[in-house]
């Protein structure tokens, strides 16, 4: 069994199984990043990786899973921007009971 040796933030040097390790790798960045549970503390610990790093790692056997950024950063954006004041008028109007029940009540009607 492939072993690699990581640098948990808490405990320092490590060294684990190739298995202990899940990659992932964004499609349209090409960004990495690898993440393993420390056997020393328990936490979860995440590192992104460079070129190098990945190459290394893939050499090594150890699967990076693609993903892919969320499809709302392709679309186009429409009508106005929500400002301050209307973040602060909506605040107003939901901690307002007779204006919160009656918005409610303007749903509950719609569907
Ligand atoms: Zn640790």
């Amino acid at each position: 069994m492939k072993r690699v040796r990581v640098t948990c933030p808490q405990c320092g040097d490590i060294d684990l199984a190739t298995t202990d390790l899940r990659g992932r790798i964004c499609v349209e960045t090409g960004q990495a990043e690898y993440r393993y549970r420390c056997a020393g503390c328990h936490q979860t610990a995440v590192h992104d990786t460079d070129t190098r790093t990945y190459e290394i790692l893939t050499a090594a056997d150890i699967y990076f899973e693609p993903w892919h950024l969320p499809a709302e950063l392709k679309e186009t954006r429409h009508g106005l921007v929500i400002s301050h004041d209307d973040l602060i008028e909506f605040h107003n109007l939901v901690h307002n009971d007779t204006h919160f029940a009656n918005a409610l009540a303007n749903l509950e009607s719609a569907n």
